[in-house]
Parts: structure tokens; C-alpha cells; sequence
């Protein structure tokens, strides 16, 4: 039997306990749709290492019958690192990367039995807002392939939304969980700093940096984020807290509405996340207007902080070590320059120029410092407001996909910050270091709308029992695109 292409975990997990279907039968239906898009979201496709998994996966429900994720396919964001599989984070400077190792996530879905279909596309080392920055080529929104899915995950999300697998991990570092899963109508969540391991992520913004899942619904993000959550001593920033538990804490809470947030948001997308709220508010939860009012301030720190963390993060690839070096070099200096001309994209080096000048003496207190100060007002607004209520509903993006090109062109000749500006309502979250998902709470003009939710740091529980309790009350998740 398959499954079809828009089942959620739960519903494989069942069909898998049942018997109704083989893991092996559910990854093979998986990967025939995925060698039938043409969505462009796969930089790399594991098929015969996938059935192999799959032929054990039914080996041991047989034995054993199903638990955890054992059977259900899942694909990687290529930032993640895959030992014996090419990890390229969607750069020509890593095209040819195998790694010698898994990253924690990796290790943990694996062990709880998820089967790797795949590396998904991305924007080059997770910069970008609309996966036209990467060297694989754009991915195209399954919801109309003339638009963009997001970015920086949008190979995760295109392949989420068009059934082609139930579950993907993906990162967040300004917002490339949340605006894909918002772009590509699915659910994703972005879990506080320190709650996913970044052990083998590949780095773009280490303060920032954060794994989390995206798929069909809030339960099923639930039951993902517990198999990859958890304290690693490979990771010096990994945080010892309780797990998330399996059953929600559904007591009635307080939700924040940041009139920041609001003004000059389009009519579209308030008159449906203005719905979601009346739904929140119908199922017991109270609405309080809230002020976050350094929220303006956010995009422009955003892009001094991770700009310059990128800046020293990525002097590693001097092609030396690893990733691609230069022909012919006439001496160590002409090696390193014509490694990383090459190897780069244009966004990446706009980030390292930026984020070096940033960092560099005379500009150091200019920009740098003064974005940290801004860091910590933002961070502040969020914990004052979080005395007064539990959750905070906002819009998770400006507008629903863009056409591809809008905001970028093949030539750079764009104006960079209308992208960057993108990510002016996830960039908050990110800087505070908090946990905050996107779910799906509209269709507008053919394409969905998706429904930001912020929590205290790791109140990922209470963030997902009201994702949970909203997606009980309505359908936006079930819908899908055209097949
Ligand atoms: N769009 C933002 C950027 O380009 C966020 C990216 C991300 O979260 N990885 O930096």
C-alpha cells in the first residue's frame, strides 16, 4: 500500500505498525516522487543507500514492531554534515565535500530509525532568503514554480510541502526555518539557541546558528525536535535541559500581539493572521496588545552580527584543508585570493566583505559593538514582554513567495537589502536567542500564509501545544499544492 504523498509522521508511523505497508514500500514511493519533480530540491539523492536502511527498518518492526522514527524517511538540509556523503552546503567551495563524520542531528535520526532519502538544496552556506544563492540553481515553490520557496531551507520546505518527504531538518540562524515553511505553507520550527546540537552544521553565524525540523504538522515537529534535541558534549553551546515532553501542556495562556509588528504589514496577511488570532482566542487563550519597541532595529543588527560571525567563520576555507583550491597558484597569496574568488558566490563574499569591515579597527565600535547594544535591547523587549503574556503571536514574513528575480538578479545589480529586508519579523527571535515556528493560517492570491508564535527560552512545549491546538481547530496545514 502507499501511503501518498501528503501523509503526516503519525500516519506513516501507524500504517507502518499496522503492517499496512513496509518502510521499504514507503521510501520507494518517496524517492519516485522525488525523481519525478522537477522542483530542483534535492542537491544529492540517496536511493540505494536509503533502501538498504529501509530493508533493516522493516527488518527489525518485524521483529520488534515500530518505534520512534524507525521507517520514516527523512532528508537532511545540506549544511548537515553526512559521513560518506557530499555535504556541500550548495557551494561550489564544497561541491566535492565528503565528510568524514555525521553531525549530531544526523546521528540522532539515524539511531531513532529515520531514513536519510537525501540532501535538500539551499541559499550557499545558508545565506539568502529565496534559494536563488545557490550554486545547485533556485528550487521552485511548489505552490507556483515561477516563485521562490524561501530561503535559506527552501529545499527542505519545497520537498516538505510537495510530498516528497514527510520530515526534513533544516537551520535557522535570521529566519531560513520560519520564511521557507511560511513560503511553502508547512510547519517549521526554530528551537531556542542551544537545544539542537550544531556539533557538524556547517557554520554561518555560531551565536545564531540553530537545526530545527520542518514538517506537515506541530505534532509532528513535536515528535521530531525530541529525537534531535538533547545536550552534546561536542558542542560547547549545546544547553542540559529536560526533554520536550510527548504529551502538551494545554492550560490557557496569554498571547501577545507586538503592535510593531503590525503597522504597514499587508492587509492580506493581517486580515489572516487577525482569523488565526480569533481562533486562538476562541479555543480559551487571551489576546494582549504588547510592545517591542526596539523591533525596527532588528534586520540592521541582524546583518552587522552575522555578517562579521560569517566573516571569521568562513577564513577557514582558504583552499588548503578541504573545499576547492585554486589551479596553478603563483604563491601562497594567489592561492588563497583565487580559491575563494572561485569557490565563493557573490552573496557569500558580500556577507565577508561586510562582516570583515564591520569587525575591522575604526569600525569596530561603529558598527559591531553598537550592534550587540541593539542585540541586547531586542533581547530585553522580549523578556520584559514575556512578564506579561506566555506566547507571542506575529506575522512571519512580509509577503507571501516573490517571484523569482524579484528581489535578486543573475548579475548582482540588485539592491541586496530589499532581500535582506525579508527577514524583518524572524530576525528578532533569532538575536534573543528564543524558540518561535511557523505555521501555515492562510492562503492569499493561490499561496499560504504562515503564522509566527514566539516563546520564552525553551518553552518549546507550551510554543507547540498552542501550534497543536490551533492545527486541531483548523485545516490551512492539510492544504497542499496542486499535485
Ligand atoms: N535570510 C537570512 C540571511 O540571509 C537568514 C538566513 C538563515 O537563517 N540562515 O542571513
Amino acid at each position: 500500500m502507499t501511503v501518498g504523498p501528503f501523509a503526516t509522521i503519525a500516519e506513516i508511523r501507524a500504517a507502518l505498525a499496522s503492517k499496512a505497508t513496509s518502510a521499504t514500500e514507503v521510501a520507494r514511493e518517496h524517492l519516485d516522487r522525488i525523481a519525478r519533480s522537477d522542483l530542483n530540491c534535492f542537491v544529492t539523492v540517496c536511493e540505494d543507500a536509503a533502501l538498504a536502511a529501509a530493508r533493516e527498518a522493516d527488518a527489525l518492526i518485524s521483529r520488534e514492531g515500530q518505534s520512534g522514527l524507525l521507517g520514516v524517511p527523512v532528508a537532511h538540509k545540506d549544511v548537515f554534515c553526512t559521513a560518506a556523503v557530499r555535504t556541500t552546503c550548495a557551494s561550489r567551495m564544497l561541491a566535492d565535500f565528503v565528510p568524514p563524520y555525521d553531525a549530531t542531528v544526523v546521528t540522532k535520526l539515524r539511531d531513532s530509525g529515520a531514513i536519510m532519502l537525501g540532501k535538500t538544496n539551499m541559499d550557499e552556506f545558508a545565506m539568502g532568503s529565496s534559494n536563488e544563492n545557490s550554486y545547485f540553481g533556485p528550487v521552485s515553490n511548489p505552490w507556483n514554480p515561477l516563485r521562490v520557496p524561501g530561503g535559506s531551507s527552501g529545499g527542505s520546505a519545497a520537498a516538505v510541502a510537495a510530498g516528497l518527504v514527510p520530515a526534513a531538518t533544516a537551520t535557522d540562524t535570521g529566519g531560513s526555518i520560519r520564511q521557507p515553511a511560511a513560503f511553502c505553507g508547512i510547519s517549521g520550527l526554530k528551537p531556542t539557541y542551544g537545544r539542537v546540537s550544531r556539533y557538524g552544521m556547517v557554520a554561518f553565524a555560531s551565536s545564531l546558528d540553530q537545526g530545527g525540523p520542518m514538517a506537515r504538522s506541530a505534532a509532528d515537529l513535536r515528535l521530531l525536535l525530541q529525537h534531535m534535541e538533547g545536550h552534546d558534549p561536542l558542542d560547547s553551546t549545546s544547553a542540559d535541559v529536560e526533554p520536550t515532553p510527548s504529551a502538551a501542556d494545554g492550560e490557557a495562556s496569554r498571547i501577545g500581539i507586538p503592535g510593531e509588528y503590525w503597522c504597514g504589514l499587508d492587509p492580506r496577511l493581517a486580515g489572516a493572521l487577525d482569523d488565526a488570532a480569533a481562533v486562538i482566542e476562541q479555543i480559551g487563550h487571551r489576546r494582549v496588545d504588547i510592545s517591542l519597541p526596539h523591533s525596527g532595529y532588528a534586520t540592521a543588527a541582524y546583518y552587522v552580527v552575522a555578517s562579521a560571525e560569517a566573516s571569521t567563520n568562513l577564513s577557514r576555507y582558504d583552499g588548503v584543508r578541504f573545499g576547492h583550491r585554486a589551479q596553478m597558484p603563483a604563491d601562497l597569496d594567489d592561492l588563497y585570493a583565487r580559491s575563494r574568488t572561485e569557490g565563493f558566490g557573490a552573496e557569500v563574499k558580500r556577507r565577508i566583505l561586510t562582516g570583515t569591515y564591520a569587525l575591522s579597527i575604526g569600525y569596530y565600535d561603529a558598527y559591531y559593538r553598537k550592534a550587540q547594544r541593539l542585540r541586547r535591547l531586542i533581547r530585553q523587549d522580549f523578556l520584559d514582554a514575556f512578564n506579561d503574556v506566555d506566547l507571542i503571536l506575529a506575522p512571519a514574513t512580509p509577503s507571501t513567495a516573490f517571484e523569482k528575480g524579484a528581489l535578486s538578479a543573475p548579475d548582482d545589480t540588485k539592491d541586496p537589502t530589499a532581500m535582506y529586508e525579508q527577514d524583518v519579523y524572524t530576525v528578532p527571535a533569532s538575536l534573543a536567542g528564543l524558540p518561535a515556528l511557523s505555521i501555515p493560517c492562510g492562503i492569499t492570491g493561490g499561496l499560504p500564509v504562515g503564522m509566527q508564535l514566539i516563546a520564552p527560552h525553551f518553552g518549546e512545549d507550551r510554543l507547540l501545544a498552542l501550534a497543536e491546538a490551533f492545527q486541531r481547530e483548523t485545516d490551512w496545514h492539510q492544504r497542499t499544492p496542486r499535485p
